[in-house]
């Protein structure tokens, strides 16, 4: 009980600072998929005041996956003997004709894993198959893939591979920073991302464009924390990247998760939903582990894919619109008929408004 008394009485301070502070407009974007749920599940929106807007940025790794990389592992999936390894989400998201689940209602063996320890379970356990494993996500989950990349290696796991469509953080808070329609002022920088890379890679922000962030925690009191850290920036002029989710993440990161990362994969241009290629902000196998990697494995073509129409997705990640303002929120898509993958995923903005504000947004 006492616990809870302190815990709403930090929840006011915050919100009495951050009254305090909130004189002017102030655009915030968190590009973090986490965060964007956590702000909408606890409604944290209506608890400031209207001077500050709180954008979801491309923070959902399977949003941000562009169609050309859906329709090739859907290419992928449809192979004879390809056993398709996936977390839960990639499943629904639909690519130019097809889904994955629709695939596997035709006869192609996709499973839904927990951990790329299952996919190499899985491919242990099929020697007559081919496993691949759909690796998407960003900095936090790489380290996972590289260390079963490794262990494939190590243990001479020649019917397993990884298709590679990884992206990195700091080369699309560049393309936030330099795009002159999207008008943010200050990041709330993501959390497990800064746990393993630490905040040196995303210090150009504050200092070359003069965007100060925050890394910031996934409780409401972490976000409330974190915007009154940014209000007080602004007021003694600074511009900085600071830690509020010190608890978790340190200055440099995890050194040990960065050796691994760094061994197995490297940086390659790659396509972001809506925004179109960005210069090394994707990851690609090195040729040491080419082996383990499905593009070369299987030579796989690049599709050059359009958006899904009328999904504005895209725009959605770009901070440009809510996703309440797309014509077909709440209407023709919803997380059981999802028409873009912002509303299939977990983590999609376009699930979060869904499920917990659909009318509420400033
Ligand atoms: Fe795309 Fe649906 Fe979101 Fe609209 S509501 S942007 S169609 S995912």
């Amino acid at each position: 009980m006492k616990k809870n008394e302190e815990l709403r009485a930090k929840a006011d301070a915050y919100r009495a600072e951050i009254q305090d502070l909130a004189q002017r407009p102030y655009n915030i974007m968190e590009v973090c998929g986490t965060h964007t749920v956590a702000i909408a599940k606890n409604a944290l929106r209506d608890l400031l005041p209207d001077t500050i807007h709180l954008i979801s940025g491309p923070g959902c790794p399977v949003c941000v996956t562009d169609n050309s990389d859906i329709d090739r592992f859907l290419y992928l999936a449809a192979q004879p003997n390809v056993i398709t390894a996936t977390f839960g989400d990639m499943i629904r998201v639909p690519g130019t004709k097809k889904d994955l689940q629709t695939l596997r209602a035709e006869g192609a063996d996709v499973r839904i894993v927990y951990s790329t320890q299952d996919a190499l379970e899985l491919a242990r356990h099929n020697p007559g198959k081919e496993v691949v494993f759909l690796g998407i996500g960003f900095e936090t989950t790489v380290p996972t893939v590289a260390v079963s990349i490794k262990t494939a290696q190590k243990e001479n796991i020649a019917n397993y591979s990884v298709l590679s469509m990884h992206k990195v953080v700091p080369p699309v808070l560049r393309f936030l920073a330099e795009d002159k329609e999207i008008m943010v002022d200050a990041f709330l920088d993501p959390g497990h991302v800064c746990a393993v890379i630490g905040i040196e890679p995303i210090k150009f922000m504050a200092e070359k464009y003069g965007k100060p962030g925050v890394v910031t925690g996934f409780e409401a009191l972490d976000i409330l924390e974190a915007i009154a850290m940014l209000l007080r920036q602004r007021k003694e002029g600074r511009s900085e990247i600071e830690i509020q989710y010190n608890r978790v993440v340190k200055a440099k990161g995890n050194p040990h998760a960065q050796l691994i990362m760094n061994q197995v994969f490297e940086p390659v241009d790659a396509s972001w939903r809506g925004i179109g290629l960005i210069s090394q902000s994707g990851l690609g196998i090195r040729e040491e582990y080419s082996q383990w990697d499905a593009i070369r494995k299987f030579s796989l073509p690049v599709f050059h894919s359009k958006e899904t129409p009328g999904c504005r997705c895209g725009d959605v990640l770009k901070g440009l619109i809510y996703p309440t303002q797309c014509p077909l929120f709440a209407k023709h898509c919803t997380p059981m008929k999802p028409v873009g993958p912002c509303m299939v995923s977990s983590e999609g903005s376009c699930a979060a408004y869904y499920r917990y504000l659909q009318g509420s947004v400033k």
